[in-house]
């Protein structure tokens, strides 16, 4: 094992007492309960993060509320995308630290970390900086006959929806955040992150960047603690949308909640039971390939990632060798060590949903390879293969968030789309052929929010993204965003 050394910085964040970011500072507040953050690659305590009070709860409220009509309704659109820049650089600039942060808390590689938490979140943010000075309105001429020769004209304007509760999940801490922050920051909102209580502490880290980027005081605001906190900002009456990242159970009831409170706009990312079907004239080196690095990439602790996978019966043979010789040479360690592919599950209860969940597959597939937890401290799982008996396979049709993909033969091309689609879930799938034809037919058949070829997970600012059916609602990136973080105003004039 060949761990890196901590930076000194991480080791001093470490040793502070850790709670919220509220008004442009750390924020002590009134603790009820403290959470112990867990490295779940050795099951030590690092540190503990207090639980937001309703007391801390009304304070990070009124500070976004406050600058949502002061401070950042007056700085112009072109100095906003100026401050996300800035935020990107200043990422790039302490990005080993956030890496260091976020690999601690999450077990993620550290080369993961530095490419989903650092760069990509900087690259996120300068596109949707680039939104900053482009959100407008459309002009109309209304129809109404003109009695004595008045004239009329109308426009709308693009007003921002006020303060944003952003509530993410665990796998990917900064740079889920910063879309959602970056969203609402660029079309003029105010934001309250409620971090996973498994990995609360690199949005502090990034709430005070924002600050040295020039944000005001009260525009982005940090809550820690766990799912109460974030059921008490949704039912707040000045809490004007919300948007989740996370399970569908938990995303049904922000749904039902969100409603309730005030009708308060809601988009929820939810999860899958991703698909990917090989077609039979499939490059089977360059699929495998392609699966295994995004089927396993986190340990699978990723929502696009595909769990399970269609394969034409000729040509199972070949890809199950490919599948597991590639497997097989994964390295698996201590996700501080650069050498290593692959670390820990990130907390408790996702390893015990993992190990249900190949219990289940010992019982009802046949396991191709791995399927065991390593006997060591952490939460660490082999990269499992299963092949499903039949198309009712428990493991093809519940999500793991885990290293599992399941592979099922198939006889006929048109049996896929009714394979691909026998899911309550819709949020990505991909098929994997260089026939054109066969896969553009297949892609208008599917039901998914996003359709990948001859690729799968990769996500880009530009290209919406989000799920249907029980996968979510809502599009996150492009110019998809505007529509939810934005009211219309409709004017109307007489002259
Ligand atoms: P989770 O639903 O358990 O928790 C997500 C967040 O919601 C956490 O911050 C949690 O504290 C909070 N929360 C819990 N109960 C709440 C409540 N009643 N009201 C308000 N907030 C509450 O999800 P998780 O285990 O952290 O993340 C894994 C899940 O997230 C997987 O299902 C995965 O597919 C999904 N996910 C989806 C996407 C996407 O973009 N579609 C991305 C990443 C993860």
């Amino acid at each position: 094992m060949n761990e890196l050394q901590l930076l000194p910085q991480v080791r001093d964040f470490l040793q502070q007492n850790h709670a919220h970011f509220i008004d442009g500072q750390y924020y002590m507040g009134h603790p009820n309960t403290s959470i112990p953050v867990i490295n779940p690659a050795n099951e030590e305590v690092i540190t503990e993060i207090a639980s937001a009070s309703i007391a801390d709860i009304e304070a990070a409220i009124f500070s976004a509320r406050s600058a949502f009509k002061g401070s950042w309704a007056k700085t112009s659109p072109y100095q906003r995308g100026v401050v996300l820049n800035r935020l990107a650089d200043l990422i790039e600039a302490n990005g080993e630290e956030l890496a260091q942060l976020e690999t601690l808390c999450s077990g993620k590689t550290i080369h993961l970390s530095r490419l989903f938490e650092v760069s990509q979140s900087a690259m996120f943010l300068r596109y949707f900086a680039g939104w900053a000075t482009k959100i407008n309105g459309e002009t109309m001429s209304p129809s109404f006959p003109s009695m004595a020769d008045e004239k009329y004209t109308a426009f709308t304007r693009r007003e921002p929806v006020g303060v944003v509760a952003g509530i993410v999940p665990w796998n990917s801490s900064v740079m889920i955040g910063v879309w959602k922050i970056a969203a609402a920051l660029v079309t003029g909102c105010t934001i309250i992150i409620k971090p996973s209580e498994f990995t609360p502490l690199t949005m502090l880290r990034l709430a005070q960047l924002a600050v040295e980027a020039g944000l005001p005081p009260g525009a982005f605001n940090v809550l820690n603690g766990a799912g109460g906190v974030g059921a008490e900002l949704i039912n707040h009456p000045q809490v004007s949308k919300v948007s989740f990242t996370g399970s569908v159970p938990t995303g049904l009831k922000v749904g039902q909640a969100a409603m309730a409170a005030s009708l308060t706009r809601v988009t929820l990312e939810l999860g899958g039971k991703n698909a990917a079907a090989l077609l039979p004239d499939v490059n089977v080196d360059a699929a495998v390939e392609g699966l295994i690095q995004s089927g396993y990439v986190h340990q699978g602790q990723v929502c696009a990632a595909p769990e399970r996978v269609y394969v034409p019966r000729e040509r199972l043979q070949e890809v199950v060798e490919k599948f597991s010789a590639a497997l097989e040479q994964m390295t698996i360690g201590s996700p501080l060590d650069e050498s290593v592919q692959f670390g820990p599950l990130a907390n408790k209860p996702q390893f015990d949903k993992v190990m249900e969940c190949l219990q289940v597959a010992h019982q009802e597939s046949k396991v191709l390879f791995g399927g065991k937890a390593l006997p060591q401290l952490g939460y660490f799982v082999e990269p499992t293969l299963l092949l499903a008996r039949n198309s009712q396979d428990r493991m093809l049709h519940e999500e793991t968030f885990g290293p599992i993909i399941t592979l099922l033969a198939y006889d006929d091309i048109n049996e896929l789309p009714a394979l691909i689609n026998d899911s309550p879930f819709g949020l990505t799938a991909s098929v994997w052929s260089n026939d054109l034809s066969g896969a553009l037919r297949l892609i208008t058949e599917i039901e998914a929010g996003t359709v990948y070829v001859n690729m799968h997970t990769f996500i880009d600012p530009a290209v919406p993204f989000g799920g249907i059916k029980a996968s979510g609602t809502g599009r996150e990136f492009g110019s998809a965003f505007i529509e939810d973080y934005t009211e219309i105003k409709s004017v109307m004039i007489r002259y």
